[in-house]
């Protein structure tokens, strides 16, 4: 900052002022004094303002230079989000101009390019995606559709940027929901069997309790009859809804395991114990081969789960022979091998056992009071514990169902 020019004009018309009213030599002295201090204050004030200026624009140079790099930054991070957005993504801009995306490749057409002059009118975007580009731009609205891509299902979303409420371009995503929508597919399946599964005992309870109720009915042996029927369909009915129960608990995304080094040997023990009259009753042989005393590293009680499902499974299908459980280690895995001479299972089937209320024989399995829910159970609890399950059967010789648990 310069001293100002009528300052200084100022101050030489006092001095000219005062030379005319004193005109001595003495009076010229300070006079001509005053004049050179004057001119030697305003270089000061001028060096001083120039010094001011110099560093005023230094720190202005400073802050343009950091918010460039500040721009910048931000423009790197902004891209660092964007690519890792784990589904297609396009930004547009207020021309129509596609000016950021991730990797929308399975967006393109069969020989597409995404090429960077890429706009809402000219690219390379399956015709259903183009469509849905154009109208997100030019209708300047939110819009929300279902769009199927090389049989993919995708929730597409396009939303409208605006900054200082002017339209300045608009976001676009491509979301993949053919897993959520095949989830919900089984989920309705799901149900829709589970109602089934409910409805048949107790259509037939509904029944007989209509006939027993009858004024004129007086058949003593029917009603006994009745009666019994009435209580294995109760039964069911509870083991039903038992297993239900469990495993809509065994399917939440994160099935609690309590772990702790479990003596495996005592739950088949356990198991054995609590199955011991159906064994008997069918007349089959039950081995127990420990080939290990090692402890495993599992949930105690889910484990006595799959143990029991798997034994029972082997009594109900097999009507002669024996029955063998089996621990052993191999290869880090603590293995529990269920094998059984019964009627076994086709090599078509042993994919399918493992889903929900799937029954190769179904009366054989209501017969012996099946839920259609063991398998899927035992398959839960094992791949909660990060285990696997394998089948090797032979129609009419029988099955192994083998555990593998990491060790
Ligand atoms: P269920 O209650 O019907 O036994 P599961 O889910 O336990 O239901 O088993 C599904 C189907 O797998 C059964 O209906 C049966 O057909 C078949 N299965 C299971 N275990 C055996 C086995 N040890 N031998 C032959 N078939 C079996």
């Amino acid at each position: 900052m310069r001293m100002p020019k009528w300052i200084i004009f100022v101050c030489i018309s006092v001095i000219a002022l005062l030379t005319i009213l004193f005109t001595s030599i003495s009076s010229i002295v300070v006079i001509v004094g005053m004049g050179v201090s004057l001119y030697l204050i305003s270089e000061v004030y001028a060096k001083h303002a120039f010094r001011e200026e110099r560093r005023e624009n230094q720190e202005l140079q400073e802050k343009v230079r950091s918010t460039a790099k500040d721009i910048h930054l931000k423009n790197k991070q902004l891209l660092t989000v964007v690519s890792n957005i784990p589904f297609p993504m396009l930004l547009l801009d207020h021309k129509g101009n596609i000016v950021m995306y991730n990797t929308i490749d399975e967006l393109l057409q069969d020989n597409g390019d995404c090429h960077h002059s890429m706009d809402y009118e000219h690219n390379d975007f399956v015709h259903i995606v183009q469509e849905f580009v154009k109208d997100s731009f030019l209708l300047e609205k939110k819009l929300e559709k279902i769009i199927s891509i090389r049989n993919i299902e995708y929730q597409a979303i396009g939303i409208p940027i605006s900054s200082k409420t002017r339209y300045s371009g608009c976001l676009i995503l491509f979301q993949n929901i053919s897993k959520t929508l095949e989830g919900e597919k089984m989920q309705r399946r799901f149900l829709a069997d589970a109602s089934h599964e409910l409805k048949t005992p107790i259509a037939v309870i509904k029944g007989m309790v209509e006939i027993l109720n009858r004024k004129d009915f007086e058949d003593d042996a029917t009603r006994t009859e009745f009666l019994q029927q009435i209580e294995v369909e109760i039964n069911r009915l509870d083991l039903l809804v038992k297993d239900l129960l469990q495993l809509s608990r065994l399917s939440l995304s994160q099935v609690l395991l309590e772990r702790e080094r479990t003596d495996v040997r005592s739950l088949i023990d356990k198991a054995c114990r609590s199955l011991q009259q159906d064994i008997e009753e069918k007349g089959l042989k039950l081995v127990k081969d420990y080939q290990t005393e090692e402890m495993a590293f599992c949930d105690p009680q889910k484990m006595m789960q799959v143990i029991l499902n798997l034994l029972s499974n082997a009594i109900k299908y097999t009507d002669e022979g024996t029955i063998c459980i089996k621990t052993f280690l191999n290869n880090h895995s603590f293995v529990i091998m269920v094998s059984d001479t019964g009627v076994g299972i086709s090599n078509e089937d042993i994919p399918k056992i493992f889903e929900r209320f799937y029954r190769i024989n179904d009366d054989r399995s209501r017969k012996s009071g099946g839920s259609g829910l063991g398998l899927p159970i035992v398959k839960s609890i094992v791949d909660a514990h990060g285990g696997k399950i394998e089948v090797k059967s032979v129609v009419g010789k029988g099955t192994d169902f083998i555990i593998r648990l990491k060790h």
